[in-house]
């Protein structure tokens, strides 16, 4: 895939970048290594007045990388405000809490004394998608940079001008050079770098196959990977829920981003006692979206990231349709210039459909009705899946007990799965392993050092 930025408003080319050849990454690895010697010895004050500089470089810039969002992978403008107002806070919670979640953790052995340090393990590869071009960043980044490690950033070949911007930020901020590069670099090209010895870890936030492909180039050189993948979050409807408030819940967690999260209300299961009810409401609410320019701040409905998206997301709506789903709402793409798709809802979907088993990666929404909270957990747990779910419930302790139940890394009682700086985000089965954001988000890839005093 060629580094380029393709609006998906109206396909238009706007800008193409050369790869990097592989001498100029030998160099930028070596630049990383040798900085990742100084900049582990530097103190947690220094590195926090880095990364406050970056985190209000980015609120200063705001209009310029909002718009800049927005023009490569076609979010809603004000969403491309909203994951920088996000970016910045995350990069700021970082400066702040990092010295606390890496103070020394004193251990009680039976004699002597012992205590566990955590120390930084070097250059780390961040291979990051286009869905959030700045949030993903921040969130594998700032924790990183704080624990003393640098870290090398590979980000999606459809955003270039953003991953420039990220780069030039920390440019902007005085980072030492090599503790923050980005590499213009295609898919097929990163084993390379993961194989390199002095790259330490990698963590990836993408598709299953990317996910596979860069755990097994890392297992083949003994280093360790986080990986954030897809997902097909359940968004249960219980029958004593608030229906309206949990039908506005379910346009924001379906739509959200044009419905491309990895934690997007992919699969929406209602009891049977509510299901009509909520239908009519959830078609209603879909099916008066406005479409238009995602530059617009009154449009509700923009494209997807790529023509390349749309074609594969009506292609997995044909083939469940061919298999017997039914179009409940919308299921075609739209008549006009750009990457655009309907707002759909599918019904009528059984095991061994598209639907039921992949990940929907745009606005079509899985509709299950189900005849009780049993059938709901049991759909919910039944995918290849294990990143978010929420059960909307006005019985919040009912609620608690059933989310225990679902197999996931995370599940939100009366909200769609959503992500803050403060709340860690990861999935289990398909969906990856490791945690990014919060406190666990900082320890992925420091050494957990023991000390011990006989
Ligand atoms: P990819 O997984 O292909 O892209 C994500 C990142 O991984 C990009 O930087 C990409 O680089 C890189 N990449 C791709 N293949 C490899 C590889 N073999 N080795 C190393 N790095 C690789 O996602 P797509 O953009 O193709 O989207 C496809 C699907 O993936 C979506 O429909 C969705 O289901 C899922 N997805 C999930 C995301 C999430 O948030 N969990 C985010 C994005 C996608 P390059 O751009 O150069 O190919």
């Amino acid at each position: 895939m060629a580094i380029q930025t393709i609006n998906p408003f109206n396909n238009q080319v706007i800008k193409s970048y050369e790869e990097m050849t592989p001498d100029a990454v030998e160099i930028a690895i070596s630049i990383a290594d040798e900085t990742f010697q100084h900049w582990r010895k530097t103190s947690f004050s220094q590195r926090k007045v880095l990364l406050h500089k970056v985190a209000d470089l980015m609120r200063s810039q705001k209009d310029v990388l909002a718009k800049l969002i927005t023009l490569e992978m076609g979010k809603l403008i004000a969403q491309s405000y909203a994951e920088i107002a996000l970016s910045a806070d995350i990069v700021d919670y970082y400066a702040d809490n990092a010295e606390t979640f890496l103070e020394d953790q004193r251990l009680e052995p039976e004699y002597g004394e012992a205590y566990i340090k955590s120390t930084p393990i070097g250059v780390l590869l961040g291979v990051e998608p286009w869905n959030f071009p700045f949030y993903q960043v921040a969130s594998f980044a700032a924790p990183n940079i704080m624990a003393g490690n640098v870290v090398l950033v590979k980000h999606a070949s459809n955003v270039p001008q953003c991953a420039l911007a990220i780069h030039r930020l920390f440019e902007e901020a005085r980072a030492p050079e090599g503790v923050y590069t980005n590499l213009f670099l295609s898919g097929s090209r990163i084993d390379e770098v993961v194989a390199d010895e002095r790259i330490k870890g990698v963590s990836l936030t993408g598709s299953e196959a990317a996910g596979a492909s860069i755990a097994a180039a890392a297992g083949k050189a003994l280093k360790k990977s986080v990986l954030e993948l897809g997902g097909s979050d359940a968004f249960i409807v219980l029958a004593d829920a608030d229906i309206d408030q949990s039908v506005d819940w379910a346009v924001i967690g379906r739509m959200n981003n044009t419905g491309q999260c990895c934690v997007a209300a992919k699969r929406i299961i209602v009891v049977e006692e509510v299901a009509d009810e909520f239908l009519t409401k959830f078609k209603a609410k879909l099916s008066g979206l406005k479409v238009g320019d995602p530059m617009d701040s009154d449009t509700e409905l923009g494209p997807l990231s790529s023509e390349g998206a749309v074609i594969q997301l009506i292609e997995q709506v044909q083939r469940s349709v061919s298999a017997g789903a039914k179009v409940l709402l919308g299921g075609k793409l739209i008549e006009r210039k750009g990457a655009f798709i309907e707002a759909t809802i599918l019904g009528d979907i059984k095991p061994g459909m598209a639907a039921y088993h992949e990940e929907l990666f745009g606005p079509v929404a899985a509709f299950y009705r189900v005849k009780d909270e049993q059938a709901a957990i049991d759909l919910a747990n039944d995918s290849p899946f294990g990143l978010g779910g929420s059960i909307f419930t006005k019985d919040i302790e009912k609620g608690k007990r059933l989310a225990e139940q679902i197999d996931t890394g995370m599940v939100f009682i009366n909200h769609p799965t959503w992500t803050q700086a403060d709340l860690p985000f990861g999935g289990t089965k398909r969906s990856g392993y490791g945690r990014e954001l919060s406190s666990l988000g900082v320890q992925e890839f420091v050494n957990k050092k023991l000390i011990r005093v006989s």
